[in-house]
């Protein structure tokens, strides 16, 4: 084989390649793969959070979690709803520690290349043998199979969506202790604003470190750019005073609802990631979906089967979802109101099974008698 010839190439080298990529490396199939992502190097540009199972001793990246909260809590003028989970916590793991991981696991791998600084220019197929060739600048690669997990740009989220999740994000570190370290702020200061519902979003690391992230859930696209006004004004009132520098950035505009994605037909060529429908529509989450769907798509691969699908919520939690975004499209004067109940009336660790994905039945009736009926139901005949 020459040496830019692979069985399977990995388009882009974000959370879902290096996830498929490391699972990969706990395994003996035979295979050559190159991962081709475009960055020179990997620095700190997200967290990621999710809710862990408390007694879960498979997850492959414990070792590299950073914070676990046993409490969560929402809020808006009025009122604040506290949840404290029995068996889920909520955890958070720092993308240079997931990188520098997935950079040394791979290292160690000869069946794995990692190509920094290479961006895909174009990718055609021999359709006689099948093999795709992917050109990056003058480099020519050849693979039997591809993995795209290139992420879409926001010009093409803004084109495939038509609600969105926009932050923006400091993390910061002050003078003096004013965190809670035992307790996170999902969604603080919950308000209903002209664009959609805006709200922050607080992960305190220590009583002295924190990311603080002002959010808006919005049917009109925006740069996360143009919430740096609305961010600083929350940061001066409440941190000017504890002294505080930012630490690190960290934006995004992620797609929610129904979007179209783009479909492959050939058997050899697969999507996965976040853009081809891994991110929950209701919420953005996508990690440990992209987790587990590395798991599958290692075994898969091991045993012959077909890869399996990016999204990993059923057809019933898909519609929930989307129903979801149509109610907060459609009545978004009531969003708050729709979010304060839904906390509420759920148990703490049916809110984080929900919103893991790892849903039974009875949660998904939980879920339907925890939102305000009037909204949900209107919105079933529009
Ligand atoms: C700032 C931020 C915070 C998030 N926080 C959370 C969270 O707390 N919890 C959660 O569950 N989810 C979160 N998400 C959502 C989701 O989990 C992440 O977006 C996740 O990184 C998606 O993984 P991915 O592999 O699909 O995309 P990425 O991790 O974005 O990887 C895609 C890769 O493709 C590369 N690429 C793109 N185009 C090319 C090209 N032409 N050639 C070569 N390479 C290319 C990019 O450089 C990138 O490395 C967050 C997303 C963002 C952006």
């Amino acid at each position: 084989m020459p040496d830019n010839n692979y069985d399977i190439a990995i388009l882009g080298g974000g959370c879902a390649a290096l996830n498929f990529a490391m699972t990969f490396t706990k395994s003996n199939i035979e295979k050559k793969i190159v991962i081709l992502e475009q960055r020179e190097y990997y620095q700190h540009d997200r967290n990621w959070s999710f809710w862990f199972k408390n007694d879960d001793k498979n997850f492959e990246h414990k070792d590299i979690i950073k914070k676990i909260w046993p409490y969560w809590q929402f809020s808006d003028e009025s009122n604040l709803v506290r949840h404290q989970g029995i068996y889920y916590s909520y955890a958070t793991i720092a993308a240079e520690a997931f990188y520098k991981k997935a950079e040394m696991m791979i290292a160690k791998d000869p069946r794995i290349s990692l190509c920094m600084n290479s961006t895909i220019d174009n990718l055609t197929i021999d359709e006689t043998t099948l093999q795709y060739r992917i050109n990056v600048g003058e480099n020519i690669f050849t693979a039997r199979n591809i993995i795209d997990t290139r992420n879409m740009n926001y010009g093409s989220i803004k084109n495939h969506a038509s609600f969105y999740q926009i932050f923006l994000g400091y993390e910061i570190e002050t003078d003096e202790d004013f965190f809670d370290p035992q307790c996170v702020d999902l969604m603080k200061d919950m308000i209903c604003t002209q664009d959609g519902l805006s709200f922050l979003y607080i992960l305190p690391f220590s009583s002295r470190s924190a990311l603080v992230e002002y959010t808006i859930f919005t049917s009109i696209f925006k740069s996360p750019n143009e919430f740096e006004k609305k961010l600083h004004a929350f940061m001066n009132t409440h941190y000017k005073d504890h002294g505080y520098k930012i630490l690190h950035t960290e934006q995004a505009v992620l797609p929610m609802g129904e979007v179209s994605f783009k479909k492959e037909t050939r058997s050899n060529f697969f999507h996965a990631g976040g853009h081809s429908g891994a991110l929950r529509e209701s919420s953005g989450y996508g990690f440990l979906n992209i987790y587990n769907w590395s798991q599958q798509a290692v075994h898969a691969l091991k045993e012959n089967k077909k890869t399996p699908r990016a999204n990993q919520s059923n057809n019933f939690m898909n519609f929930l979802d989307r129903h979801f975004i149509k109610t907060l499209k459609l009545y978004p004067h009531e969003s708050t109101i729709i979010f304060k109940k839904k906390k509420k009336n759920m148990r703490a660790d049916n809110f984080a099974r929900f919103m893991n994905g790892d849903i039974k039945f009875l949660d998904i009736l939980r879920v339907i008698m925890a939102v305000p009926k009037g909204p949900f139901l209107r919105a079933l005949w529009r």
